[in-house]
């Protein structure tokens, strides 16, 4: 049965995010101080095995690059309010980045993009349009390892501009579906899902005034709603600066 979550209660609590961080900090650098200490016992042998050295040194390097990975979303993560809103256009927002799209998600996996022809734009920051794309595309390929359908559409609801994300994937079973946003929340196992995907995304798309849900049935697919208003009568904050004000009471 399609079960549904919409997200507008509890954000992240503070202890949550650090206990999160704490954990997977804590993981990444036991891994580095015990390979740390096998390549040193290894050099201290009479004969070192050179390739048993250099294999250790490469799971260092694994789980520093992990580290870099996940202080990389964690500081956009915090950063999300040093926003550059802009008036624009989503489907051209996806036509710019679909190659990129079709790249990482694999030839195993078929995208379609499914742009509304009458789409108004959204006030938003297009860096952020992007990184949400990004994160949700990167789940629904996740969730098909057999391959599978991923359709990327946009619509207009009256005042509203809707994004949504499909994919025929895996889906959720409830108790998945009710934790998704939550962050550093992930079923991935550590060493790939860092469970700020779907938070970022929260808070990308209620910042730009937008409410995000997802649709999800265990074993057919996940849908992820987007809803932004439109920026119909919306004047480019860039073109502010060029329109003369009348004096007030004139
Ligand atoms: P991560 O991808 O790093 O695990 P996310 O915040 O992006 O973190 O997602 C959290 C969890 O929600 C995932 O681990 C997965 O269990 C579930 N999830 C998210 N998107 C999908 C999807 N499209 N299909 C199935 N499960 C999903
Ligand atoms: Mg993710």
């Amino acid at each position: 049965a399609e079960a549904q979550v919409h997200r507008h209660q509890r954000l992240e609590s503070l202890g949550q995010l650090a206990g999160g961080i704490a954990h997977d900090f804590n993981n990444m650098l036991g891994v580095v101080v015990n390979y740390a200490n096998f390549v040193i016992e290894e050099a201290a042998e009479p004969t070192p095995d050179l390739s048993a050295i250099s294999a250790d040194a490469a799971q260092i390097v694994r789980a520093g690059k992990r580290g870099t990975d996940l202080t990389h979303q964690l500081l956009s993560f915090a950063r999300r309010e040093v926003v550059r809103p802009r008036v624009l256009s989503l489907n051209a927002t996806i036509a710019d980045i679909s190659e990129m799209l079709h790249r990482s998600i694999g030839s195993h996996i078929e995208l379609l993009l499914r742009p509304a022809a009458d789409l108004p734009p959204v006030l938003c920051d297009p860096g952020q349009i992007e990184q949400l794309l990004v994160n949700l595309v990167l789940n629904a390929r996740d969730a098909m390892p057999g391959g599978g359908e991923l359709v990327i559409d946009t619509a207009r609801l009256g005042a509203r501009v809707r994004l949504r994300v499909s994919d025929s994937g895996a889906g959720m079973e409830p108790d998945v579906l009710e934790r998704a946003f939550e962050p550093f929340f992930t079923t991935k196992g550590s060493g790939s899902g860092t469970g700020l995907g779907l938070a970022t995304v929260y808070g990308i798309v209620t910042q730009a005034g937008g409410e995000v849900s997802i649709a999800s049935t265990p074993g057919a697919g996940t849908t992820v709603t987007v809803l932004l208003p439109a920026a119909l009568d919306t004047v480019p904050p860039a073109d502010l600066s060029d329109i003369a004000v009348p004096a007030p009471g004139r």
